[in-house]
């Protein structure tokens, strides 16, 4: 039996800083809670990020199967609720194994984006929607020399891709600093959403499933086990989570991002089963300046030293030992807000804002954009907010999707790093099929979790 009710909010976590007192603060937005006292579903999926919620979503929509999703907290409270919401081609590489999946899930962003406004919804509201294609900057004329190699490339592979010199992009961009070595690749058709309000808008889309009986989420209930059918057998039947076993008949998935890798080493403790997943946190902070009309951007913009992962200036910080790295990204939301990003760095589970970090972000984007010189960040003391989440990074760069081997019925789709809002919808698509049994739209082969030797 599955019952709506009007719960307390939903409490995504946001950090807030002021030079003098550091505070975290919790943001309420209201929200439908769907629990349910039943404690069997087809489907369980773990972890309520942007991956696992997606996958519900895609399982809802395309099946008649009921899913739960079951969270440690809330959805926004992991990498999901710190994404700048680039839907970005242009710094990806055509044939990369993660091109095909890109590529599939960009078209069904915009599928969705459209058939929004195809039913007189408005897809800026829903989804925060914005296609300003994308611009890839480079300052040097090394770095022009790759862009335009990159705007050939992208080209080949089939997408609207132009090169800009200083001047055209200048015209395009005019809050961009340009001097003769600056150029930069240009995608009219890359596109730009708010994670927030995506993800409320998938929650809202899978809650509708609720009173059919199909869905129900269990949030603020850590995984902490798993069933098999008959106790030892290699068939999975669902999850222990703190407060009460929850069953998956037919499938169990592991969306748990960066917490991906101890999770699973956990779960298959007593299996005799032991599966690489190698996925790190790798902390990222965003800067967010609301209503901000000091300058305005008509595109999303990126330093083309972000494909390298680049580190910037970062005076005063362990930049060897956190192999730290701070690129300029800088996006205008739909209300105006100016949000610019973003650092790398290792520092293992650690959420805490970082206020050096934020100086660096701040005058790495000044760089870019010198209307920011003629202000002070101190300016903006009540009106910012410093948004923090953990990617989950791989190191072979690209995520794991797919059933883990010697067990049936459990799946993990983990270790998107800085592409998870990007490859979700395409990754819950192919999570999907493989659940269904449907053939799949993009090669999984590059993806497949990794069994290690085990006795
Ligand atoms: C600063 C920053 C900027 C970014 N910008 C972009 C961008 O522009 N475009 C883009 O495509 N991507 C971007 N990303 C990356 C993107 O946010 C991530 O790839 C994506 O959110 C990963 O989603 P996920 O669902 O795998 O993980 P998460 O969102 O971290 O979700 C994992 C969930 O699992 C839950 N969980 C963990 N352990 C357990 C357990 N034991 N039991 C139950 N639940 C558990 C967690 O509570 C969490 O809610 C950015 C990331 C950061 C940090």
């Amino acid at each position: 039996m599955v019952s709506i009710s009007i719960q307390s909010p939903t409490f995504s976590k946001s950090t807030f800083l002021s030079p003098a007192t550091r505070k975290t603060r919790h943001v309420a937005s209201p929200s439908l809670r769907v629990t349910a006292s039943r404690s069997s579903f087809d489907v369980v999926v773990v972890g309520g990020g942007i991956i696992g919620l997606t996958i519900a979503r895609q399982l809802l929509n395309g099946s008649d199967l009921s899913v739960a999703v079951v969270d440690k907290a809330v959805p926004c409270s992991g990498a999901t609720g710190a994404g700048q919401g680039y839907i970005w081609m242009t710094h990806k590489k055509p044939g990369s194994d993660i091109w095909d999946l890109a590529m599939r899930s960009h078209q069904l962003w915009h599928n969705l984006a459209q058939s929004l406004y195809d039913q007189g919804l408005d897809p800026q509201e829903m989804l925060g929607w914005k296609k300003t294609g994308s611009l890839l900057i480079g300052k040097t004329s090394q770095e022009c020399v790759a862009l335009k190699r990159k705007v050939h490339e992208l080209s080949e592979a089939g997408l609207r891709a132009e090169y800009l010199s200083g001047p055209d992009l200048f015209l395009k961009e005019p809050a961009v600093l340009v001097d003769d070595d600056t150029g930069a690749a240009f995608l009219p058709d890359d596109s730009q959403l708010d994670a927030h309000r995506a993800v409320s808008y998938i929650e809202k889309g899978n809650r509708a499933f609720a009173t059919e009986g199909r869905y129900a989420e269990f949030y603020h209930e850590p995984v902490t086990g798993l069933i098999r059918s008959d106790g030892s057998s290699k068939e999975v039947a669902g999850v222990q989570t703190l407060k009460r076993n929850l069953y998956g008949t037919k499938a169990t998935i592991v969306a748990a991002g960066c917490w991906s890798g101890s999770l699973m080493h956990e779960l298959l403790k007593d299996c005799n089963i032991s599966v690489e997943v190698p996925v790190k946190p790798r902390k990222g902070h965003l800067l967010v300046v609301e209503n901000f009309d000091s300058l305005h951007l008509n595109h999303g913009i990126m330093e083309a030293g972000y494909v390298d992962h680049q580190s910037a200036s970062a005076p005063g910080l362990d930049v060897e030992e956190r192999m730290l790295s701070i690129s300029m990204t800088a996006t205008m939301d739909t209300t105006g807000n100016l949000i610019l990003g973003s650092s790398r760095e290792f520092v293992g589970f650690d959420t805490e804002a970082d206020e050096t970090i934020i100086r660096c972000i701040w005058e790495r984007a000044a760089e870019f954009l010198p209307k920011l010189r003629d202000l002070s960040l101190e300016d903006f003391v009540r009106n910012r907010k410093v948004r923090v989440g953990l990617r989950p990074y791989m190191p072979d760069g690209k995520p794991m999707i797919g059933s883990v081997p010697g067990l049936q019925n459990l799946y993990l789709a983990a270790g998107h790093e800085g592409g998870g809002l990007s490859m979700a919808l395409g990754t819950a698509e192919m999570v999907s099929d493989m659940v269904l049994g449907k053939p799949s739209q993009v090669d999984i082969s590059a993806f497949g979790v990794i069994k290690e030797l085990c006795f």
